[in-house]
């Protein structure tokens, strides 16, 4: 027979998937179904999970003591598999037992563990997890049959490889392979055998390095022409960057081979690197799927990405990169200084990454891995290399990869993501030459906030469909009480909406219920004591009560929102006003005090040309903690570029005018922004204005500001409220002389509004279509001024396949009065309601008249 489209579908499952009666009546399943669909299969599996963790402990440390308390440990865990199996493991299992005992007896008694014996040992537990599986698999289908893997994965010895690697991390060929492709049609239908082994000329046992057993998948797929290569694990598939870090990490529905490998090799620890190619050279799909939720889809792996998919499709980091940088004047026009630098690389065994040249530097990342050694000879070889230039080591700092294809053709695109790069230093860029990947390094400290920024750009704006999928908190089910769940609760009141539309205009509807549920969460933080609502985010008299009775205070911008407080709650305590404008007359200063409410002062100009109005009083400052978040650069309120808050030098100069005038520092005010997702981000502004008090002294509350991110929608994780309060509550702990305050806006009302208004007329311009509804910019500007994107939908028909790509756009004479851009949408008639998700910020109080058009009026629901 040639290599032809066998019939066999090889099946891996990990550890993990093998470790529990409950997955391995999982695995019965899917085998059942594979059969169903007339295919044969070859179950691969590896050692149950943590087995092979402690055989390797038993490789490295062989002289412990407890050597035999180990081989005991692996045996009751087989054991205790079996029974739950309903096998007699101790019966089935008895020689590899009695073979297992031996060999670490020998281990004990040298002392030392050889390659040969390491291998040997660690192969022990694939033989028996893999005698348990066969006898499990007999049992509940009655055709299973065990085959010894080293009979077919033949090692073969590579060129300048170590002894070692031969033995522990071997390789075999990846072609067609006539015996074992015959070997197994004999032993089929249903065939069971181990990952990670192999043998090699002289029949000795050896392993493919750990993690290995997905590569033996892959071997055994390409020697016998299998027709699909499914590696079943416990997670769903591969995504668009690390969900342990960025829970709203996308499900990749579909990749490349090459993408795959670029994903894998830049370590996503889902699939082996060295699996893909395998595959790859036979053209035979890889389904990474998971085990405990057999009904997901999971991620496929095939030839070409379609041109419908996305170009970048994940993002990857690469922590405590090393770089050198050699600095020379000499090099210019130079011939080869390249040569002899990199020499000295070499002579120090030390292997480069990404390189960087300009006229006079040459930038090298260390290979991340495979450098263990570099603090071990740093110094040696700083002075060898200096002998060519000026050498200097930069640590802590990590590598951020895109991922994808094409990359060159759409860096234009990334210009919103690299805002997040404004200010901090990016030590090296480079793209591959199979421009498959493009790399930066920058300061470790920022990755985190860097990369949920990038992820939130690059890919959760990206609304492509079949490449992207759902996101790990969906997938998982994991999103918490203590999240912003996004939930839409317009969905719920559907029915009531459209009835409020049936006789009205365009109207911004506010959900009472929805602003207490955000309310609770920021009051839920426990070291926060007293927080203010930013009352410019919407300043409806409802919406207003509703926090006054739920006990908020009242941030302030203007002298009008000072009064409109007093004007609704006459007996308001002035106190619980935090009046914070910002290049205000001098007059509005003047009222606030007058008034008795907080006044921050954010500039030093006020102290310097106004004292007289704050001589003797005390006032809040506001203070730049020099870096700025949020998420597009109108928003950011913090560094240089921004036009907000005392600068850190300038503190120097305060500190004479507080004294000089006898003012007194109440409190302490920052605010970086809006829209922050990183729950750390509080905590950082925290001890900036605490070590500010410190310098100033006498200060007794910090007030930290707002930017609490929300769930802009349904494929964003909501901020973690709960990482957010353990971190203060650290803050807290360490310095409990202060009142924290917060002063959220956005955050507590966006979720609760929702715009309404009604298609009123339809265009269709060759692949453009247009939706246009009764009002645009003149109600809602949050898109055309931020490039916002809100969730829209047609309220009238929810439920109708969205399979149209239009653009939803408003009456206004202006280009921009465009709602949403490219949305997959319900074909749509004149009349249908429109809804625009996330309006109760920033809505109706940035609304105008503009074009004579009057803006939506506002109601609220009880
Ligand atoms: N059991 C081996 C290991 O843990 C191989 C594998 O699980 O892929 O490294
Ligand atoms: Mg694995």
């Amino acid at each position: 027979m040639s290599e032809e489209r066998s019939g066999w579908v090889v099946l891996k499952f990990g550890g993990t998937s093998v470790s529990t009666l409950e997955n391995w009546q999982k695995i019965v399943s899917v085998v059942r179904k594979r059969r169903e669909e007339g295919f044969k299969v070859c179950l691969v599996h590896s050692a149950l999970s943590g087995v092979s963790n402690i055989l390797q402990d038993i490789v490295e440390q062989p002289d412990e003591n407890d050597l035999m308390q180990k081989v005991e440990q692996v045996k009751q865990k087989h054991i205790d598999l079996g029974k739950t199996l309903g096998i007699d493991t101790v019966d089935l299992l008895a020689n590899d037992f009695e073979e297992l005992g031996h060999i670490v007896k020998g281990i004990e008694l040298i002392g030392e563990a050889g390659y040969r014996v390491h291998a040997r040992l660690l192969a022990m537990g694939e033989l028996m997890a893999t005698k348990l599986g066969t006898a499990y698999l007999q049992k509940e289908l009655d055709e299973a049959l065990w085959l010894d893997a080293r009979n077919y994965i033949k090692t073969i010895i590579r060129k300048n490889t170590t002894e070692r690697s031969q033995i522990i991390s071997a390789v075999s060929t990846t072609d067609y392979d006539q015996n074992t492709a015959d070997a197994l049609d004999k032993a089929g239908p249903v065939i069971v055998t181990q990952g990670f082994i192999g043998s090699d000329s002289e029949d000795k046992t050896v392993v493919l390095g750990r993690g290995g057993s997905d590569v033996s998948a892959a071997y055994f797929a390409a020697k016998i022409g299998a027709e699909r290569l499914e590696i079943w694990t416990d997670v769903p598939g591969m995504f668009s960057v690390n969900p342990h870090a960025v829970p709203s990490a996308r499900l990749l529905n579909h990749l490349s081979y090459e993408e795959a490998q670029e994903i894998a090799t830049n370590g996503a620890h889902v699939l082996h690197p060295r699996s893909i190619m395998p595959a790859r050279k036979h053209q035979i799909p890889i389904h990474v799927r998971c085990t405990q939720k057999p009904e997901l889809s999971g991620t496929v792996i095939s030839a070409e990405a379609s041109e419908d998919e996305a170009l970048v499709k994940a993002i990857a980091v690469r922590s405590d990169v090393i770089l050198v940088s050699m600095e020379s004047l000499g090099m210019w026009q130079e011939v080869g200084f390249l040569a002899d630098a990199f020499d000295v690389f070499k002579h120090f065994g030390l292997s480069i990454d990404l390189v960087s040249t300009s006229q006079s530097n040459v930038t090298v990342s260390l290979d991340p891995g495979l450098n263990d050694h570099f603090q071990d000879i740093r110094d040696e070889f700083v002075e060898d290399l200096r002998r060519y230039c000026a050498v200097e080591v930069i640590e802590d700092v990590s590598a951020v990869s895109l991922l994808g294809r094409r990359i060159r053709t759409i860096l234009h695109q990334l210009g919103s993501a690299f805002e997040a790069f404004q200010e901090h230093q990016v030590y090296l860029v480079s793209q591959a030459a199979n421009d498959l990947n493009f790399t930066f390094v920058v300061e470790s400290e920022q990755v985190d906030r860097l990369v949920r920024k990038l992820h939130e750009q690059v890919i959760l704006q990206s609304g492509n469909q079949k490449s992207f999928g759902p996101t790990w908190s969906q997938l998982m089910n994991e999103e918490s009480e203590s999240k912003d769940d996004g939930e839409a609760w317009w969905k719920d009141k559907r029915g009531e909406l459209l009835t409020l539309m049936e006789g009205n205009g365009s109207m911004y509807i506010y959900d009472t219920d929805t602003v207490k549920r955000y309310a609770e969460l920021i009051q839920n933080i426990d070291a926060v004591s007293f927080g203010l609502y930013a009352m410019k985010a919407n300043a409806n008299t409802d919406i207003l009560k509703t926090f006054h009775e739920l006990g908020f205070g009242f941030e302030c911008v203007s002298i009008g929102e000072v009064e409109k407080v007093f004007e609704l709650f006459p007996d308001f305590d002035p106190q619980k006003i935090l009046f914070t404008p910002n290049f205000a007359p001098k007059s509005e200063y003047e009222k606030g005090m007058e008034l008795g409410v907080n006044v921050t002062l954010d500039n030093i100009y006020p102290l310097q040309k106004w004292p007289k109005i704050f001589k003797d009083k005390e006032v809040f400052l506001r203070i730049d903690p020099g870096h700025g978040g949020g998420h597009h650069e109108h928003v950011k309120t913090g560094g240089v570029q921004s036009k907000f808050g005392i600068p850190r030098f300038e503190i120097p100069e305060l500190k004479e005018l507080i004294a000089t005038h006898n003012i007194q520092v109440k409190g302490l005010h920052a605010h970086i922004g809006s829209g922050i997702k990183d729950p750390q981000s509080w905590k950082d502004v925290a001890v900036i204005l605490h070590n500010v008090a410190e310098d100033l002294g006498g200060v007794d509350i910090l007030d930290l500001g707002g930017g609490f991110g929300i769930r802009e929608n349904e494929t964003q994780a909501g901020l973690d409220m709960k990482s957010v309060n353990e971190s203060l509550n650290q803050f807290k702990e360490a310095h409990p002389q202060y009142d924290l305050w917060v002063e959220p806006g956005r955050f507590l009302v966006a979720t609760a509004g929702v715009l309404l208004s009604k298609v009123t007329q339809l265009k269709g311009k060759g692949e453009m279509q247009y939706v246009g509804i009764e009002t645009g910019m003149n109600s809602f500007i949050r898109p055309a001024l931020y490039g916002a994107r809100h969730t829209i939908v047609n309220l009238s028909k929810l439920d109708h396949p969205a399979n149209q790509t239009v653009n939803i756009v408003g009456p206004i004479c202006e280009s921009g009065d465009k709602l949403g851009i490219d949305r997959l949408f319900p074909s749509s008639e004149e009349g249908d309601v429109i809804l625009v998700a996330n309006t109760g910020a920033y809505g109706k109080v940035m609304s105008s008249n503009y074009n004579l058009r009057a803006p939506a009026e506002e109601y609220v629901l009880n």
